[in-house]
Order: structure tokens, then C-alpha cells, then sequence
């Protein structure tokens, strides 16, 4: 591939598009969205990987009927599950040949002068060594002042630590429509968005699903932040992980919010 279509891409993904009901991991979507990642590594992309799923894996793993409702609770619930989401990126990334780091990142950091440029510092570096991150808030010390609490917002603010040139978020629609499709089947699909108006912020329900955080809103936040710095935005559904090919190839997947 000619060295100006190698790009870097931050790619997100939910709870829901990783756990099956209840919480316990879904092995083959982890393995199929690992696998096409790998392969981008391999054409010569730059890859991180801003995961959720540590407190519904957590949930899943000690055998809870549902996500706690206190704060300790998911943070412990958070703790448990990040091990189980470490270990399976690990062992699927290495069963490729690729490698990978996790950062843990709270609010603060990135609020932070020198420890921003810290992160900044280490992502170069595991780029250099061709290593993956994976990414995720550090929901065993975030507080509520210091939380983000979604990681749509972490990976917008990723993809801009480290100048993405595409942020990808993969959910359980194929991007946005003008109102929510589950309850609505006439919902009409948006395919591009050139301006975050009002009328875009208002199409976004309060959707959640009963193990994950965000919903279509925390997703268009995360498009505003990207795409004023300067990066493409995508949403597009996590079910099919090969669609990513077709996205890179420009062809039309998902809902693709326009840089500034
Ligand atoms: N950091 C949370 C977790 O890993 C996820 C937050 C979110 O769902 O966006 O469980």
C-alpha cells in the first residue's frame, strides 16, 4: 500500500457489541472484529483500540444478575472484567503475530499538561514498537468528578492525542437515523453529516442498552469533538467487523460525520 494511504484509526467499540446479554463475552465477535484489525496492522495501518466492556464482563465473570448500581461495586465489577478483556485481546492479537498495550486513562490525564504529553509520548512509542493500544477509562479509580463515564468521548479524545485521521465507532445500529429505528421502522437512514446542527443533536435518542453506558447522544458528542479537530467520524454497526474494508475503501458504510 503506498505510504499516503496508511492512515491511523482509532476504532471504538461498546459493551453490547462485545457481551451477550448478561455479560459474558461474545467470543466471536471479539475474534472477528480482532481479526480485521490485525489485517489493517498488517496492510500497514496504525491501530488503538478504545474498549468497553470491563464492568459488563466484570458483571458476567463473578456471576452478578446485573451491573451494580453502586459506584464500588463497578468499579470492581470494572477491575475483574478488564483482566477477562485484556486476556482475550492479548491471546487474539498475538494468535496474528501483533502485540499490545492497555492504557488506563482518566479524565484528569488528559486535563493534565504533562501527563497529556506523557500519553502522547507513550502512544508514539508503541507505535514505534508496532504495538496496539487498547484503551480504556480506569474505572477502578475515576470518580465521579474526574470521569468521562462513556467511552465515546474517551476515544474522540484519543483519536485526537494521537491525530487519527479516521475515529471509527462501532455500535449496535449502522450508524444514525433521524429517530430511533427500534421504535420507528419508517426511520430514515443518515449516510453523511456535514454539520453537527441542532437538528442532527436532536435525532439522537437516550437509547442505552442494560449493560452499556452511551447511547446515539454520547456518539454525536464524540463526532463534535473529533470532527473540530480535524478527524472523520464514523458510526457504523459492530455486527460486521469486514465492513471496515469497504469504509477504508470509501465506500459508503455506517454514518460518516464530516471533519472540520
Ligand atoms: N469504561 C466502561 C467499561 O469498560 C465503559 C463505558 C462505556 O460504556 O462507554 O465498562
Amino acid at each position: 500500500m503506498a505510504e499516503q494511504n496508511k492512515q491511523k484509526l482509532v476504532f471504538k467499540v461498546g459493551t453490547s457489541s462485545l457481551t451477550h446479554e448478561g455479560g459474558r463475552i461474545n467470543l466471536d465477535r471479539v475474534e472477528k472484529l480482532v481479526t480485521v484489525l490485525a489485517d489493517l496492522c498488517n496492510m500497514g495501518h496504525k491501530v488503538a483500540l478504545v474498549t468497553s466492556g470491563a464492568i459488563g464482563v466484570g458483571t458476567g465473570k463473578l456471576g452478578l444478575s446485573q451491573k451494580p448500581s453502586d459506584v464500588p461495586g463497578r468499579q470492581a465489577a470494572a477491575t475483574v472484567g478488564q483482566c477477562e478483556l485484556m486476556f482475550l485481546y492479548d491471546k487474539f492479537f498475538t494468535q496474528f503475530g501483533h502485540k499490545v498495550g492497555q492504557l488506563l486513562i482518566t479524565k484528569e490525564d488528559m486535563e493534565d499538561e504533562k501527563r497529556y504529553l506523557n500519553l502522547t509520548n507513550t502512544f508514539a512509542k508503541l507505535f514505534d514498537f508496532g504495538a496496539i493500544p487498547i484503551i480504556n477509562e480506569n474505572d477502578a479509580v475515576a470518580t465521579e468528578e474526574i470521569v468521562y463515564g462513556d467511552n465515546d468521548t474517551l476515544s474522540a479524545m484519543v483519536a485526537c492525542v494521537i491525530k487519527a485521521d479516521k475515529l471509527i465507532i462501532l455500535t449496535e445500529t449502522d450508524g444514525l437515523y433521524d429517530s430511533n429505528p427500534q421504535d420507528n421502522p419508517s426511520a430514515k437512514h443518515i449516510d453523511l453529516v456535514a454539520n453537527i446542527t441542532q437538528e442532527v443533536l436532536d435525532f439522537a435518542g437516550d437509547s442505552k442498552t442494560s449493560m452499556g453506558t452511551g447511547g446515539m447522544k454520547t456518539k454525536l458528542r464524540a463526532a463534535t469533538i473529533a470532527t473540530n479537530n480535524g478527524i472523520d467520524t464514523y458510526i457504523i454497526a459492530g455486527q460486521d467487523p469486514k465492513k471496515i474494508y469497504d469504509l477504508l475503501e470509501g465506500k459508503q458504510v455506517g454514518t460518516l460525520f464530516l471533519k472540520k
